[in-house]
């Protein structure tokens, strides 16, 4: 495909081609688990087994990759297993250096399977550039960031965080589930791998669970491919398809995210009843200036501190649009509640350390009429 096509032409044509036994513009469902070999040892096309190679995931996987600048793109059967897999091209007594905002789930999963195995991990506040070069270890071999965080919307410096790693002969790996590559795209910005949750943006509709490795390193594809292989966490057929079909509308789809996201984060900022609000297309960001150089939009996802668990509690349970769920990243609106939601698998001390307090809801803007949106807000804050 031509690196030249903008974004979102890119959607809808980056690593697309006919099927090439009807001409069906879009892949089929490939629907199979084994693929019949004409001769021993001799499989059609290379097809043989549904765990290693699908048409209709792979043709998600070259979209994906063309949207984040990259070669090589790698499904996985869930966001966690995506980034499971990154851990998994170390070995036991490799370090990894890891943003301390992270998806509570993603603290879950290092903390509690893969240190088990022998992988070690330090936490840290990656805007700040000197914790991260003071955590460097000869055995480190991995810096992985997620900017903006979830849920308190921290920006990592990407680029001065690939200086530290280049130094050290570390590699980068970005979680970009929450930017998306409409509004950003790590590889450019010189990092080794970026990972989504496809659940959520690049899917978009709420209706599959998905993840996907993003990487110009042909030894790191090759080394991700074999896992897919080897631990089998692989997305099946239909909902490839699904994300797929997500990935060809998510241009269309950002921009009403962050046009949203940015109305209701100053119809917010602006109420005396709010603490505080956390989104980096606000002036008021710390890291508003950073946030734009390295992102072109802000997406739909903000929080808020609301000051108490009470207050918190009222108000999720009192929007109509805003509908009380987990996820994000779906056309329609969210809220939740970080604390006893997504980061409930972080220590009570650690999260509060980072302002994952129990007054802290977070919202998950969709592309609704953003009037209505701000109106039901209004209401439940008023509630
Ligand atoms: N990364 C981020 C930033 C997330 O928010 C999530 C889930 O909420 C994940 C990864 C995990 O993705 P999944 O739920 O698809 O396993």
């Amino acid at each position: 495909m031509d690196e030249k096509l903008q974004f979102g032409t890119l959607a809808i044509h980056g690593g697309q081609t006919p099927d090439p036994t009807t001409g069906a513009i879009m892949p089929p469902i490939y629907q199979t688990s084994t693929y019949v070999q004409p001769a021993l040892g001799e499989p059609l096309r290379g097809y043989e087994y549904a765990r290693v190679q699908n048409p209709t995931r792979e043709a998600m996987e070259r979209n994906v990759a063309a949207l984040e600048s990259g070669k090589h793109g790698m499904a996985f059967s869930s966001g966690m297993a995506a980034i499971e897999a990154i851990i998994k091209t170390l070995s036991a007594g490799d370090h990894v250096i890891y943003e301390e905002n992270v998806y509570g789930g993603t603290h879950r999963m290092f903390t509690m399977v893969m240190a088990r195995f022998g992988v070690e991990f330090t936490r840290v506040d990656s805007r700040d550039l000197d914790v991260v070069r003071q955590a460097v270890r000869p055995n480190t071999k991995l810096i992985h960031i997620e900017t903006p965080t979830n849920p308190m919307m921290r920006i990592t410096d990407l680029r001065g965080v690939v200086k530290i790693a280049k130094a050290a002969g570390a590699l980068v790996a970005v979680d970009n589930t929450f930017a998306s590559p409409y509004n950003q795209r790590p590889l450019e910005l010189g990092c080794d791998m970026v990972v989504h949750s496809s659940t959520k943006y690049l899917n978009g509709h709420s209706d599959v669970i998905g993840g996907i490795v993003v990487t110009n390193h042909d030894d790191v594809a090759e080394k991700l491919r074999f896992l897919q292989k080897a631990s089998g966490a692989v997305p099946g057929p239909w909902d490839s398809w699904l994300v797929l079909r997500g990935t060809k509308t998510l241009h269309v789809r950002m921009e009403r995210h962050n046009s949203n996201g940015q109305r209701i984060a100053e119809f917010l900022a602006q109420r005396s009843d709010i603490e505080a609000v956390h989104y980096p297309g606000l002036p008021t960001h710390p890291q508003h200036e950073l946030a734009k150089c390295q992102m072109r939009g802000f997406t739909g996802m903000i929080s808020m501190e609301l000051g108490s668990l009470e207050r918190a509690k009222k108000v999720v349970q009192a929007t109509r649009l805003f509908s009380l769920a987990e996820s994000l990243g779906g056309v329609e609106s969210l809220i939740g509640h970080p604390a006893i939601m997504t980061h409930a698998s972080v220590q009570k001390e650690i999260r509060e350390a980072q302002g994952v307090t129990d007054g802290l809801v977070r919202l998950s803007v969709g592309i609704e009429d953003v009037d209505d949106l701000m109106e039901d807000l209004d209401r439940a804050l008023r509630a």
